[in-house]
């Protein structure tokens, strides 16, 4: 079955202490794509748009993975944790009820480049404990394409041979992220079961592909999938240059969402006692 894909162009927007990044999920072109509330991709060799970093920030209510494809961030929080996040490596934060942590790069040259996704946390955990997982770039799980090959990140990919699975796990969305190759003149097809009562997204990292008919652009995400039980398939064919594809799908929640600034709740009123929680010192305790 043929169906068009939904293109968001991105928004260009400062971040942090004066960070450049797209952001496609979250912005009035795409409010959330349940259970994704955010996801920003940064990728310059311009010092001025990264160097500023992340200083010290909160978050509440939700989980961010953020996968680094080029560059060196060092990421300190409120936990203890001290991650060395470097080309190819990941880090998940369950910021659950509340973590303060600064994302700071550590080179003054170079290309930096990666995504932060943003995945919303049940009700029911939004004040449970904060977690984190630093991601090395040799634990990531590599399965073999017969058109390239797949980088999972977080979840498990289906396969004729069994499943493949990643280093992280999100028991709430069912998250699968992947960095997917194919090379030129290739193909992918997307297994039903990341379609099917998901929500799904791939975002063009480098070269050229087509989904379902749509050619994919640099700095817009496709969206693949929004809930439906039975979505049309979609199959991802290379151009000449191959594609490298940034790919998330996740079982999507269906609660309301309050979000505000780095808190993300379900009612007004919780939104409020962050902010309250935070200004007094209490949001991490
Ligand atoms: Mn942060």
């Amino acid at each position: 079955m043929h169906s068009d894909v939904v293109l968001v162009p991105a928004s260009r927007l400062m971040e942090g202490a004066g960070v450049v990044v797209h952001r496609t999920i979250g912005t009035p072109a795409l409010r959330t794509l349940d259970p994704f509330l955010m996801l920003d991709h940064f990728n310059t060799t311009r010092p001025g748009d990264y160097i500023a970093g992340f200083p010290d920030h909160p978050h509440r209510g939700f989980s961010t993975l953020t996968y680094l494809i080029e560059g060196h961030m060092l990421h300190r929080d409120s936990l203890g944790h001290e991650g060395d996040l470097v080309t190819g490596g990941a880090q998940w934060m369950k910021a659950a009820r509340g973590v303060i942590h600064s994302e700071m790069p550590q080179q003054t040259e170079g290309r930096m480049s990666g995504f932060q996704l943003w995945v919303n946390l049940p009700a029911r955990e939004k004040l449970s404990n904060p977690d984190y997982q630093e991601i090395l770039p040799d634990q990531m799980a590599l399965l073999p394409l017969p058109d390239g090959e797949i980088r999972l990140i977080a979840g498990s990919w289906p396969a004729s041979g069994g499943e493949t699975k990643g280093p992280s796990l999100d028991p709430h969305t069912q998250l699968v992220c992947a960095d997917i190759t194919l090379h030129p003149g290739g193909s992918l097809e997307i297994p039903a079961s990341l379609l099917a009562g998901r929500s799904a997204f791939a975002f063009l990292i480098s070269g050229g592909a087509r989904v379902s008919g749509s050619d994919l652009a640099l700095e817009t995400l496709a969206v693949l999938a929004t809930g439906d039980p039975s979505p049309p398939s979609r199959s991802i064919i290379s151009g000449a240059e191959g594609a490298r594809i940034f790919f998330a799908s996740g079982t999507p929640l269906k609660e309301p969402v309050a979000a505000y600034g780095p808190f993300v709740m379900t009612t007004k009123a919780q939104i409020e006692q962050a902010i309250d929680d935070y200004r007094n010192g209490r949001l991490t305790r």
